[in-house]
Order: C-alpha cells, then sequence, then structure tokens
C-alpha cells in the first residue's frame, strides 16, 4: 500500500513531463505487479502506434506484437477498452495528450486473472491522475498563444536541457526505446526573429499579428523533430534547442526550417521571412552567455539582408564579430582585478 501510494505521488509531484510515462508505468507495475506486463504506447497517426516504454522488458515484445492490432480501437482519451488475448485480459486506454505535441500515448496492460471491471477502473484511476499532471505541466510550462513553451521554462530548464545527452541510463524495469543517438550528439540554440513584424502589425492589425505567431508555432512543430525544444521566448522571437552532429547538420536544419517558412503563404498577409542565429552549446555554458551568442548572429543576419542563418561560430572564426567574454573569463578577470 505504501509503495502504490509513494508511486501515486511520484506522478503528481513530477515536473518533468519527460519522466511522467515513466512513474505511471511504476504506479502500474507497482499496482499490479510483477505478473503483469504494462506499456505504454506512442502513436503519431492511425494505425501507426510503436512501442515506446514497457516494464518487465524480457516478456513484452511477443504482448506487443498481439497488442499492436488491439490498440487502433482504442481512440478516447480516458476510456479503458479490454480484450482476452492468449487466455489474458488486456487493457489499453488513450492518455490525456499534452497540448506540445501531435504524439497520442496509450497505457496497456496484461494480466492472467483479472475482475475485468475492477482492472479497467484501476488503470482509468492512475491514467486521472497522470492526465491532472500533464495539464497542470501545460497550464505552466506553455505560452498560451502558439502552445510551446514559455520563455520561464527556458529559464527554469536550461540545464536540464544541457545535461540531457548525459542523462543517467533508465532504471532496469523499463527502458525507453527512443533514446537515439543523436540525443548524444551535442547541442545547438537558434534564435529565431520574424522580419519586419512591426509592418505586419502596421498594416494589418494586431489580431492578424497574433495569427501569424500562432502559425509560426504550429510551423516549427511541423518542421522541427519531436525531440527538438521549442520555444517562444516574448514577442515575436522563439528558441529552438536541438541535437545535431556538427554545425553543417545544425545549420542545415535551421536553414530548412527558414525555407519552409518563406515558402508558406499566410491568409491575406502572404509571405513571411525570419532570420536565424544560432551557436554551439557546451555543458559549462550559462544561458544568458548561449542566448547572447546566439542573438549576436541573429543580429549579424539582420544587419546583413535578413531571411538567412547565421552562425555565431562561423563569423567569429571568418572574422566577421569578435568572440565575446564568457561567465568564465568574466569570473577570471574578476579574480585578476581583485588579486593581480
Ligand atoms: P526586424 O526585422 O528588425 O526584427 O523588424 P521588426 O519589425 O520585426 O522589429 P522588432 O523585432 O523590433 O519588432 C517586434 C514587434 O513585434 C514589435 C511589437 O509591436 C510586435 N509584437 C511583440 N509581441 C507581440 C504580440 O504578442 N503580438 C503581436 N501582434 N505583435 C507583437
Ligand atoms: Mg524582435
Ligand atoms: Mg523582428
Amino acid at each position: 500500500m505504501l509503495s502504490l501510494l509513494k508511486s501515486i505521488e511520484s506522478i503528481s509531484s513530477c515536473r518533468d513531463r519527460g519522466r511522467l510515462p515513466r512513474a505511471l508505468l511504476q504506479a502500474m507495475a507497482t499496482l499490479f505487479g510483477k505478473a503483469a506486463k504494462v506499456g505504454i504506447f506512442s502513436r503519431e497517426a492511425p494505425g501507426e502506434a510503436v512501442l515506446r516504454q514497457f516494464s518487465a522488458p524480457s516478456t513484452m515484445n511477443s504482448a506487443a506484437a498481439q497488442w499492436l492490432e488491439f490498440l487502433d480501437d482504442v481512440r478516447t482519451v480516458g476510456v479503458p477498452r479490454s480484450r482476452m488475448i492468449g487466455g489474458r485480459r488486456c487493457s489499453a486506454l488513450l492518455l490525456q495528450p499534452s497540448e506540445l505535441t501531435s504524439e497520442h500515448l496509450i497505457l496497456a496492460c496484461e494480466l492472467d486473472q483479472a475482475d475485468p471491471i475492477e482492472h479497467a477502473e484501476m488503470i482509468a484511476c492512475l491514467a486521472r491522475i497522470y492526465g491532472s499532471q500533464i495539464k497542470l505541466l501545460d497550464y505552466s510550462e506553455l505560452d498560451t498563444l502558439t502552445g510551446l513553451l514559455n520563455r520561464k521554462t527556458f529559464d527554469e530548464t536550461f540545464e536540464r536541457l544541457l545535461n540531457a545527452s548525459c542523462a543517467p541510463p533508465p532504471d532496469d524495469i523499463i527502458e525507453d526505446l527512443r533514446k537515439s543517438q543523436d540525443e548524444k550528439a551535442p547541442a545547438w540554440l537558434c534564435v529565431i526573429d520574424i522580419d519586419h513584424f512591426k509592418r505586419v502589425n502596421d498594416s494589418f492589425g494586431h489580431l492578424f499579428g497574433d495569427e501569424v505567431l500562432l502559425r509560426m508555432g504550429e510551423h516549427m512543430r511541423k518542421t522541427f523533430r519531436g525531440g527538438d525544444r521549442l520555444f517562444r521566448f516574448g514577442g515575436e522571437e522563439f528558441v529552438v534547442v536541438l541535437n545535431a552532429p556538427s554545425e553543417a547538420l545544425a545549420a542545415s536544419s535551421f536553414d530548412r526550417f527558414r525555407t519552409s517558412l518563406e515558402k508558406h503563404e499566410f491568409p491575406q498577409i502572404g509571405q513571411v521571412t525570419c532570420s536565424i542565429g544560432f551557436t554551439g552549446v557546451s555543458s559549462m555554458d550559462v544561458s544568458t552567455d548561449v542566448v547572447g551568442r546566439a542573438d549576436e548572429a541573429l543580429y549579424y543576419a539582420k544587419e546583413h539582408g535578413r531571411n538567412q542563418v547565421c552562425c555565431y561560430e562561423r563569423l567569429v572564426t571568418d572574422g566577421a564579430i569578435v568572440r565575446r567574454n564568457t561567465a568564465e573569463m568574466r569570473f577570471a578577470e574578476d579574480i585578476d582585478a581583485l588579486f593581480g
């Protein structure tokens, strides 16, 4: 009983949405014991469920294959479906989706013997606790206009973002199948600023301006990948943090967004372009330094014609700008001034 309460508490106190499915699986494993097989599937489109996390990995693969067909019927948030598969009771339900992604998560559980009604109710109950936590996180972490992560979330999670690539391995009963090689690649941060946005407001009015911002958010979600972190920083400025093995690949991701925005036709308004400045992020970095470097590259892009992507490190190497002092260098200078 105490361990169940503790695992429920770990769902309702979880501030990291990436870890929330894991906390839910932990609670399911505690509730149903070792005999149960529990999994979370991810679905972006009908018929495309993919097993994402599960408990008891050694016994899960065969069950996953049987579940896949059944999961196609699971379409209503919070309403469990049940079916006997191979003499075992299987239940599954769609979890409360976050406004942050188009991904839907399905919780599935398979037990030897179970009262079907009680089994389904227990799962629905845990799913509701999970759903409340998702709504709470959405409310506090997302920008209300675009649904992207807000500035406060950036400030609060910057360190976690940097350390994502060296996160500890998942604990032994649960595995995350989606850890890709790319997540270990260096992080890059870009600042995106809409070109001549004042003109949009001045020519069409603030409401049309807001519509552009909203569609900009949708466009970012469509163009960048699921694991990339997208923020509205304020006004018509956006920030993206992504992992890429090289500067060239990071540049091509950002430029893909720039060109796709350029080609997009905004109703009434027509074409909108943006300028992008980006920089590499190291694990020793301070958020204000990183954003400052990207801003400097952005400023250069604006000054040299707009509608382009500029990399801070490349500009420094090419002699186009002078390297800024980092927090570390400022600290060394302060020490020198004190004792030197
Ligand atoms: P530049 O190419 O140099 O970036 O030109 P710009 O016109 O975009 O210049 P700047 O970035 O200085 O202007 C941003 C404008 O964005 C100013 C402000 O009126 C407008 N803005 C800021 N927040 C919002 C918002 O939430 N909604 C709308 N509609 N407009 C906003
Ligand atoms: Mg601006
Ligand atoms: Mg602007």
